[in-house]
């Protein structure tokens, strides 16, 4: 009989629940557990030393041993080697935010695994075996949250601004030169078309921020300035005259990315 967990796709788990239904401990990235006969894989994409891609419907999943060459058929790698013919079954889980585990799903090689360069725990340049994973009834992932993936990328980036130069240097020369992408959702609030012309006219090509001219007009000559909701719709802001306003771009990127009380109180002032 084969364990099924019965977790549906895209659905978030604790650590704990997870060992409880597989029966294992979740350790790092490759759990075994002999009570349900399976192999879980969390591939955390938080931590940035195994660098696991994800192209489509492919997840490129790198073994396990954190320092040297990793060896193919040490503990794990070997069982996720011989998963066609071993009868464990293979369940991912991705972290991208702390704590919560995402079920990905039941999981089989799509290929053999291979060699790549990636930097071991002590900054060495070192070969791994990567996985080539694919759901196991051939059908696609579960597209994640934008703003998810987002936040993931900025964590990523702040990681990155920590390193050495030495470091960070080896690191972006060993990059793939090919992105992988992966499917996301993104919600999309309809907003009022007449209430972001009216906010528009209304700021007459001055930004209501800076209060300098817009830098510079579109293709039909107009001035060009953005709307932005001073309460975001995202925080369920309303889509009225009231929460709207009329930015030139860099000060709208500053609103978004600085979120800053004075500023968000000089804009409330001009309608409040
Ligand atoms: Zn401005
Ligand atoms: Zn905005």
């Amino acid at each position: 009989m084969t364990f099924n967990p019965d977790i549906i796709q895209g659905s978030e788990l604790t650590n704990k629940k997870i060992c409880t239904l597989f029966g294992c401990s979740l350790f790092g990235g490759m759990n075994r557990s002999l009570k349900t006969n399976t192999l879980v894989l969390v591939t955390n994409r938080i931590k940035c030393l195994y660098q696991d891609r994800i192209d489509e419907d492919i997840i490129h999943y790198t073994g396990m041993g954190q320092k040297g060459n990793q060896d193919l058929n040490d503990a794990q790698n070997k069982t996720l080697n011989e998963s066609i013919t071993n009868g464990v079954g293979v369940h991912l889980f991705e972290v991208i935010e702390q704590g919560k585990y995402i079920y990905v799903g039941k999981v089989q090689l799509a290929g053999k695994a291979y060699e790549e360069n990636q930097l071991d725990t002590e900054g060495n340049d070192r070969l791994v075996w990567m996985f080539p994973l694919q759901l196991s009834d051939s059908s696609r992932f579960v597209p994640v949250e934008l703003d998810k993936v987002k936040n993931l990328d900025a964590d990523r980036a702040r990681t990155a601004s920590k390193l050495s130069p030495e470091e960070l240097l080896r690191k972006a020369k060993q990059a793939r030169k090919i992105p992988g992408s992966r499917q996301a959702t993104v919600k999309q609030y309809q907003r009022n078309e007449y209430v972001a012309e009216e906010a528009k006219r209304r700021a007459n090509g001055i930004c209501q921020l800076c209060l300098l001219p817009a830098p510079f007009t579109n293709k039909n000559k107009k001035p060009y300035l953005e709307v932005h909701h001073i309460v975001w719709l995202a925080r369920v802001g309303n889509d009225s005259l009231e929460n709207t306003v009329a930015l030139c771009p860099n000060c709208h990127r500053k609103m978004h990315v600085l979120d800053d009380d004075t500023d968000k109180k000089a804009l409330t002032s001009l309608y409040g």
